[in-house]
Order: structure tokens, then sequence, then C-alpha cells
């Protein structure tokens, strides 16, 4: 594994977008400038933690924060997105945008904040991939989960964090919601960073 690009420019505080409970980044700020994101912007959303940017404030960062989000600092785990127009006149949910797991249908290939409790976790005895699933089901690939790959755990190693203590707990996690053609809903954290523990 290469070694992890240190980013050059620091922020202290994670970006004014970032505690946004949004289903989707239309009037999120954009953290490098603070402007807002726009109904039918092409922005750049980083997958690790689902912030938005301009696409402007990402050249920046490419050129001159060897290409880290400045919310998690994460680098190139990027997609394109075209802000929907219908979403900016959409109602924020009477949980404030965060969703559970029968919302999650309705948000695919959107950068979501979904809160959920753990049910299970297990880990590929192929891959070393873990599963973090909030599904009950024997099944370790069907159902809602949160996917770590092997390389990736690292980053909570070095935090002290052991994914399986996930279980049983309410986490809130914010990131990419994708429907894998094979594993099915899925959310992809590349960091414990994006992913909060609510309860206990
Ligand atoms: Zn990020």
């Amino acid at each position: 594994m290469p070694g992890k690009r240190r980013a050059a420019i620091q922020w202290e505080e994670a970006s004014p977008s970032a505690p946004s409970p949004a289903t989707n980044l239309v009037g999120c700020f954009d953290p490098l400038d603070g402007t807002v994101l726009e109904a039918g912007e092409r922005i750049v959303a980083c997958l690790a933690c689902g912030t938005g940017y301009h696409k402007t404030s990402w050249e920046f960062l490419a050129a001159h924060n060897a290409g880290a989000c400045c919310n998690c600092r994460h680098t190139s785990e990027l997609t394109y997105i075209v802000l929907g127009q219908e979403a900016a006149s959409a109602p924020v949910d009477a949980r404030g945008g965060v969703l559970k797991l029968e919302d999650l249908r309705n948000h695919l290939n959107k950068a979501v904040v979904f809160e959920g409790r753990v049910i299970s976790h297990h880990v590929s005895r192929a891959t070393g991939t873990h599963f973090i699933k909030f599904h009950q089901d024997s099944n370790p690939f069907k159902g809602f989960k949160l996917v770590v790959f092997a390389s990736e755990v690292v980053r909570w190693e070095q935090q002290g964090i052991d994914p399986a203590a996930y279980v049983g707990q309410t986490l809130q996690v914010r990131g990419l919601l994708k429907d894998h053609p094979r594993y099915g809903l899925e959310i992809l954290p590349k960091s414990p960073a994006s992913i909060r523990v609510v309860q206990t």
C-alpha cells in the first residue's frame, strides 16, 4: 500500500458543510470558499466523506493540497455529480435529513447521512473485507451495510477502533450510498471520521 500523502494544508475543524444533514448536497457549503452548492451545478464530491466542492475549488485542492479533501483529508476518492434541480425544493424529512433503513432506496447515488443500529459484523475470510451490517440476515452480503476494505482497516486501527465493536451501537454515517449489482446497498466509509457513534 502506498504511503498516505499528507495534505499540505491542514484544516483544524470540519468544514461548514460537514454537519449538514441534507440528503444531498444542494445548499451545502463548499468548504473551501464557503459558498453554496447550487441545484444544477456539476460538482465534485468526496466519496469518503460526502463533502461537495465547486469544480474550481477542487482544482485548487488538486494543485495546492495534494488532491486531498479538506474535510476528511483523503485523496482521489471522487465522483462528479450534477446536483438535482428538484432537490432544492424537496422537503427535508422530519428527522432533519438523517436517513433510516427504510429511506435508503430513495437516495441511491447521493451523499447521505444514515443512522441505524449495527446488527452484526463480518470479515470475509477470502479478502479481509469488513462488513458492518444493519440488517438481520445470515447472508453476509444481503441488506444495507458499511464495507471497509482490508487495505483501509488500518485507519480504524490507527485510532484504536475495532470495527467489530460497532455491533449493538447506533451509528451515524456520512457517505455516498450505492447499490452494488452484486453486494447491494452499501456505503464505503474510508475513515472512522465519517462514522459517529450516537448510542452505545
Ligand atoms: Zn472527504
